[in-house]
């Protein structure tokens, strides 16, 4: 269920009902990206017709942002709790382990994604890996080729927004995973 917060659609359910919803599109290979949204993230995309377009064509937008609750609260509808990106990445990592699909991160400064896949590790000792790329490489090309040799389901992509998912937008036909999350500063806040 989506519900229109200032011309973006928002999705209303919470963790328990969205991960099923992802991992059966996983398994029917059917692509899905989630975006964050935050009322920085709304103000934005009110300033800017395309970046709306764009967050309102990604299959998931979680209510990341507690200004997003209260705007959903004023105009009486249905979303009453925080879907924040790191925890959303959290609880997909943890699906994962559980059920052997690999993930592969990309974003952040040279060897931040390799500890935060450390950190992850730790957590859910069968989580699979399949690689991790910082975000500066300026050849898309060769991080396309990179990702896909790799062979995730899952890509987490940390280069800020609206940059991520710009990136994801522009190549997720190319791109074999089949579940896309831009998550922003989270590389850095999981490797501490
Ligand atoms: N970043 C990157 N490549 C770039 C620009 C930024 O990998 O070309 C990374 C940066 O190192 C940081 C993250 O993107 O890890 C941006 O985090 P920020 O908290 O600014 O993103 P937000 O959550 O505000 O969208």
């Amino acid at each position: 269920m989506k519900e229109d917060i200032l011309g973006v659609n928002v999705n209303t359910e919470n963790y328990d009902a969205l991960i099923p919803q992802l991992f059966r599109n996983i398994d029917d290979k059917k692509k899905s990206l989630i975006v964050a949204i935050n009322p920085e993230k709304l103000m934005k995309a009110k300033e800017d017709p395309e970046l709306k377009a764009l967050l309102n064509r990604a299959e998931f937008q979680i209510p990341d942002g507690i200004g997003v609750i209260i705007a959903s609260k004023l105009k009486k509808g249905n979303i009453t709790a925080r879907v924040t990106g790191v925890d959303m990445m959290d609880r997909i990592v943890r699906e994962a382990a559980r059920t052997g699909h690999a993930i592969y991160l990309y974003g952040a400064k040279p060897g931040v994604a390799d500890k935060a896949a450390q950190k992850l590790k730790d957590t859910y000792p069968a989580l699979i890996v399949a690689g991790t790329q910082d975000g500066y490489e300026p050849d898309s090309e060769k991080v396309i080729q990179t990702i896909n040799k790799a062979q995730p389901a899952i890509l987490f992509v940390a280069m800020g927004s609206p940059k991520q998912e710009q990136w994801i937008e522009q190549y997720r036909d190319r791109l074999h995973p089949t579940l896309f999350q831009g998550v922003g500063g989270s590389f850095d806040v999981l490797a501490g």
